[in-house]
């Protein structure tokens, strides 16, 4: 019997649910390719989820099994499809083609001086710090006094958590040594986290709030005043559950208030950023209105801004693009060219439901995708060719494929460097060692 053959591009938690999935649910035989553009697996799971949260990692041990033990089941790293492969040639070496891609542009707040040296999209600091190949090492020069978050979802949380970390708490992480050392050097004492709306609104999650009130060496502040509730605010509060959770550990860190600790992550709610300002190019201040009345402003002194707004997805080379919610459109994850299917193209995860959801919604997100890969070829005959006619083309243009093989030597050099320190591992930064020591496998 001939087997079913699957393209997935993107080794994040969708792409890897994904093949996971194919080869669970599938009654006859299927052959899964994932491609990824890095030359490591995971993309968000490894580069996106914070060092200090390594539970929330431990998903890559379950999807490392399922690579190593599912037959017909093949990593190709460093490929980049658009460029080393096409769609079309995609869509004839494959039975289908799923594109978990994620979003991996940054919203914008349209205000003047939003690209001002100093003013980063949130994604800059989190690749920096996660040893993203594609972040500079030395991205960031922690040497300011206050930071600015504006935003206040997971994300915006997880840059402050970072900023405040104490340099232990950080060598116990995966954190490339060149980047705790940055953080070490830091002299950041203060981190403003900027909510437009009011504290009922609040993205985080209340977990990730109380890590943040259990921080021994800092202070979190409140002010009591931007926690009286609106009758809009209260409303919310009443029928959320979570919001009121969230509210219930704002009122108590304004009822700690400061205590004099090291540093300090502070609150400030219903302000909208309405210019950065700037000297020499660099960014000096960001001047805030309240959002409830605009027309009463205050400028915070700063040399150091992270929007932490949201992120977006990319149009795909070759595939329709809805430029107002930033994913692709699809009907049951098959995507859509204005009412027609593309056939045998499907796509999962945040390219397709938006940046919403951890790690596991990406699984109930992903088992909609297969279900509809199943569906549709069960009842055709492959026209697939083989892997190594992908691989033979590959070869033809050069590109160096990072298999899973390649990738363990990778994985194995970074547990070595790891087990001298006591830590489980240490990332390695530099695109051209991990591609050196994939070569020697
Ligand atoms: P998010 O949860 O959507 O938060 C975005 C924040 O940006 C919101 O507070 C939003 O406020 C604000 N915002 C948007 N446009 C703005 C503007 N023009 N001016 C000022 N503020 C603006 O996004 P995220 O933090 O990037 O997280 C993405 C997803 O990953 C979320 O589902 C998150 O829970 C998840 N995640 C989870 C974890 C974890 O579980 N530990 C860690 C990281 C990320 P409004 O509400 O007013 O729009």
């Amino acid at each position: 019997m001939t087997s079913l053959r699957i393209a997935v591009v993107g080794s994040g938690p969708s792409g890897s649910y994904c093949a996971q999935l194919l080869a669970e649910e599938s009654e006859s035989p299927v052959e899964v390719d994932v491609f990824e553009r890095l030359p490591a697996p995971f993309g968000l799971v490894r580069y996106g989820v914070a060092p200090d949260h390594p539970k929330i990692k431990t998903i890559t041990t379950s999807f490392s099994e399922v690579f190593e033990e599912t037959p017909g089941l093949r990593f190709l790293g460093n490929v980049q499809v658009g460029s080393d492969i096409t769609l079309d040639e995609l869509r004839r070496h494959y039975d289908g083609v799923v594109f978990a891609t994620g979003a991996p542009l940054d919203r914008r707040l349209g205000v003047p001086g939003e690209d001002l040296a100093g003013a980063h999209a949130v994604r800059e600091f989190v690749s920096w710090y996660g040893g993203h190949p594609d972040a500079p090492p030395n991205a960031f020069l922690l040497d300011g006094r206050r930071a600015v978050v504006i935003g206040v979802g997971n994300v915006a949380l997880d840059a402050a958590r970072m900023l405040v970390r104490t340099t232990e708490e950080l060598r116990a992480t995966d954190v490339p040594e060149h980047i705790v050392d940055a953080f070490a050097a830091s002299t950041y004492r203060e981190v403003v986290i900027v909510g437009r709306r009011g504290p009922a609104y609040a993205k985080f999650t209340n977990k990730e709030f109380i890590e943040l009130l259990d921080l021994e060496n800092c202070d979190v502040v409140v002010d009591p005043a931007d926690l009286e509730l609106d009758a809009e605010q209260q409303a919310h509060i009443d029928s959320s559950p979570p919001a009121a959770r969230l509210f219930a550990s704002f009122v108590k860190a304004a009822e700690r208030g400061a205590l004099g600790r090291e540093k300090t992550v502070r609150f400030v709610f219903d302000r909208s950023p309405v210019e950065f300002l700037g000297e020499d190019g660099s960014v000096s201040g960001v001047r805030l209105a309240k959002t409830s009345n605009p027309s009463v402003t205050e400028t915070l002194d700063t040399d150091l801004v992270f929007r932490s707004v949201g992120y977006l997805g990319k149009a795909l080379d070759g595939l329709p693009f809805d430029a107002e919610t930033a994913t692709v459109p699809h009907r049951d994850s098959r995507v859509l060219d204005g009412e027609e299917v593309v056939p045998g193209v499907y796509i999962a995860g945040w390219i397709k439901r938006g940046p919403t959801g951890v790690v596991g919604t990406n699984r109930r997100c992903a088992l909609e995708t297969v279900t509809a890969i199943l569906e549709d070829t069960a009842s055709k005959t492959s026209s697939a060719t083989t892997a190594s006619a992908v691989d033979e083309l590959l070869r033809s243009r050069g590109i160096q494929v990072v298999d899973w093989a390649a990738w363990r030597t990778i994985d194995e050099a970074e547990r070595a460097a790891g087990e001298s320190t006591g830590r489980e591992r240490v990332k390695l930064h530099d695109r051209a060692e991990m591609l050196q020591l994939a070569a020697a496998k």
